[in-house]
């Protein structure tokens, strides 16, 4: 059985893996967690995030000592490919059956969902999810509920149902069009007993179930409907007529594309932000150039996705902007006057739509600006209140691009009715979903870039940062370094939290070039860290000018390109921004043996209040943090000048934090988390009236006291 069914699978991949799965033998629950992740691992057979399975096995009823049928099926939220026991629902199946002698009909088929938690048979259960009635009623011992493109392609297409019917020979049933629900349950069961012996059902519009009696027999039969699916769209496509219609522009090269995307996403994201900061996410995956590059573009992408799932993530439609690949993006002001018409009407056009579909105890209006903003040539714009959800909101975006060209290719695409969309958007069910979000961070929706962030203080800042909502650019000139950052951040805050950027912070070219990789990533940059520095600490006499060029190159020149560029950012979006320039106390103490490092210190800091009171209009603040003798993981620590400083205070080299913190008033050991915390204090939100500060974090030292 093995053999065959791997070799005719094309579309699909086929996973089953007999002695995995000889694991779980008899544990009906383990082969459905086993299936489960096998179906997500493939993001042909369903989207992120979306469909369900289940399986329904005999248990002992913990309250009587008898055997009881439970049915065990994914509860609500999280993903196939990563479910776990803890992620389903577990529910006695005789006391769901009874739910249907109370029910009271569609209108009241939300308060059915309150009573799947009196038929919970696990109290560890995930909490049961809108979808249980769809796999409680049809009496299957496994079933897949999935959203692969493939089925959905044809589920939109406007004579879906026929062609599911001459496809599948009558073998799959259909049910129209219908919001998940109670309902729903009880019109698969109605299309069962209407067609005994099919094998399956395409919900119009939606998505596909599919059963077996074990495990695998639902596994293959799910695949083989797919993969059937899949290879009628192929002989379809771009036979009738090109696919889209064809081309009616060509795409920029690569670099190109990445180009103007980088021009214009600050732009685009100061308009998306104008309810909420959001943070942005930019394609040009060959299916996103393909959708918009072509002729069918206008006609299709007013229409809107129809899977439940897509346009929850998208909106009901995307924004097209009117802007040729070419466009120079070099004057924001002039790009600005020429979207802000395309806005003002996406925001009309989504709050006439709230407005005709409400109902009189819908949810508030939310959010008004689009999710998915398309630049033909170029690609892909999403935002989103962070950076996972931009990117699954785009991926959503490609799974609607895929369904609308299968669609095509078979028939026409039909989305779903505003009305219907808007009853899932504000269904309230969903709104309560969303009430039960955890709140937001108090840096949520910001974008920093730290310099020197690949250790020491930098990268205590960074932590701190992405902690606390932020995504971070991190940068740095010492790769190695940088690379260890990465592996670590990835491993603390997963992928989608930060990006990273090899920078030497004295050359124009990878200043650009870093933020660039925080716009390409992000769409933007609110917060601008410049702590990269060095210390040379020599007597007059010794004191070469490479050694000043290198102070002031890096320091100075170093913290005034990076804050230009960065400014250059904040103002394309408009919505303010903080710099915050990491000195030292030696910016306002004098001592010997510091000529170049304490001057280079001091034009740092009068740069910052420079800075502070031109950008002011803008919103823009800066402000300064002077530290002192920060050791820990530090490279200017490292070797010759920690070991230089020890033999000048004649104590060890590890005795020098205790012998630095006892020069300060408070006694302390200053260590990077003091300076991050510092940071965050400033941008955190409490200090937003604040600019042209100089902050100590030095355990107190009256010299470096700012007169
Ligand atoms: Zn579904």
């Amino acid at each position: 059985m093995e053999s065959t069914a791997t070799a005719h699978f094309k579309h699909v991949s086929y996973l089953w893996d007999e002695k995995e799965a000889a694991r779980y033998e008899g544990d009906q629950v383990g082969l459905l967690i086993y299936r489960s992740n096998l179906l997500g691992a493939d993001l042909r057979l369903t989207n992120y995030g979306g469909g369900n399975t289940s399986c329904k096995a005999i248990a002992s009823d913990p309250l009587t000592g008898k055997p009881t049928e439970v049915m065990w099926v994914k509860g609500s939220g999280g993903d196939l490919g990563t479910l776990k026991k803890s992620g389903l629902a577990a529910l006695y199946m005789d006391r769901l059956e009874s739910l249907k002698k109370i029910y009271r009909g569609v209108q009241f088929e939300d308060e059915m969902v309150e009573l799947f938690n009196h038929c919970i048979y696990d109290l560890a259960s995930r909490a049961p999810s809108i979808d249980t009635a769809l796999h409680g009623f049809l009496p299957f011992k496994h079933i897949d509920h999935l959203h692969p493109d493939a089925a959905i392609a044809i589920a939109a297409a406007r004579d879906g149902k026929k062609i599911t019917n001459e496809l599948f020979n009558g073998t799959i049933g259909w049910v129209e069009w219908q919001r998940p629900g109670f309902d729903l349950g009880l019109k698969l069961r109605q299309c069962l007993d209407e067609n005994p012996g099919i094998r399956g059902i395409m919900l119009g519009s939606h998505g596909l179930f599919t059963w077996g009696d074990t495990a695998f027999e639902s596994y293959i039969n799910t695949l083989e409907i797919i993969e059937r699916c899949a290879s009628y769209l192929e002989e379809h496509q771009g036979k009738k007529r090109p696919v889209f219609g064809g081309p009616r522009i060509e795409s920029l090269t690569p670099e190109g594309r990445k180009q103007q995307a980088a021009s214009l996403a600050p732009i685009l994201r100061g308009f998306c932000s104008s309810e909420t900061r959001m943070i942005g996410h930019f394609t040009d995956d060959e299916r996103v150039l393909q959708f918009v590059n072509s002729k069918d573009l206008d006609r299709l992408a007013p229409m809107g996705t129809s899977c439940p799932d897509h346009f929850l993530r998208t909106k009901i439609s995307p924004l097209v902007i009117n802007l040729g690949p070419d466009e120079d993006l070099s004057k924001p002001a002039s790009i600005k006057d020429k979207l802000t018409p395309a806005f003002v009407a996406y925001r009309r056009m989504y709050s006439d739509y709230y407005e005709t579909c409400k109902h009189p105890d819908s949810p508030a209006i939310r959010d008004s600006n689009p999710v998915v903003i398309l630049y033909p040539g170029v690609g892909m714009f999403t935002f989103a209140k962070d950076k996972q959800t931009a990117r699954v909101a785009a991926e959503f975006y490609i799974n609607a691009i895929n369904v609308m060209r299968g669609s095509e290719a078979i028939s026409s695409y039909t989305s779903l009715p505003r009305q219907e969309a808007f009853n899932i958007e504000y269904w309230l069910l969903e709104e309560a979903k969303l009430q039960r979000m955890p709140k937001a961070k108090s840096l949520s929706g910001r974008i920093a870039l730290i310099t020197g962030s690949a250790g020491g203080i930098g990268k205590a800042i960074a932590k701190k940062f992405a902690d606390n909502g932020a995504c971070v650019v991190l940068s740095d000139n010492d790769e190695e370094r940088l690379k260890s950052a990465e592996a670590d951040f990835k491993k603390q805050f997963g992928k989608d939290v930060f990006a990273s950027a090899k920078m030497d912070v004295t050359r124009s070219a990878e200043i650009a070039g870093a933020v660039k990789t925080a716009v390409l990533a992000f769409g933007g940059l609110d917060i601008i860290v410049n702590n990269a520095g060095i210390s040379i600490s020599k007597p007059l006499e010794d004191h070469s000018e490479n050694e000043w060029d290198l102070l002031y190159d890096i320091l100075v020149k170093g913290q005034f390109l990076i804050t230009q560029s960065g400014v250059d950012v904040m103002r394309k979006q408009g919505t303010g921004g903080d710099v915050i320039n990491i000195v030292s106390k030696n910016a306002l103490v004098s001592g010997p043996n510091n000529a170049g490092y304490g001057s280079a210190k001091a034009a740092q800091l009068h740069l910052s209040r420079l800075n502070a009171a031109e950008l002011g209009s803008d919103k823009i603040r800066v402000n300064v943090i002077n530290p002192d003798a920060v050791i820990a993981d530090s490279k200017i620590w490292a070797g010759a000048w920690a070991e230089g400083r020890a033999k000048a205070y004649g104590v060890k080299v590890e005795e020098l934090p205790a012998f630095y913190a006892k020069r300060t008033l408070l006694n302390e050991i200053i260590v990077p988390e003091d300076i991050a915390n510092a940071c965050l204090a400033f941008v955190g939100g409490l200090l937003g009236k604040s600019t042209g500060n100089v902050l100590n974090v030095d355990g107190g030292i009256a010299m470096g006291f700012v007169r």
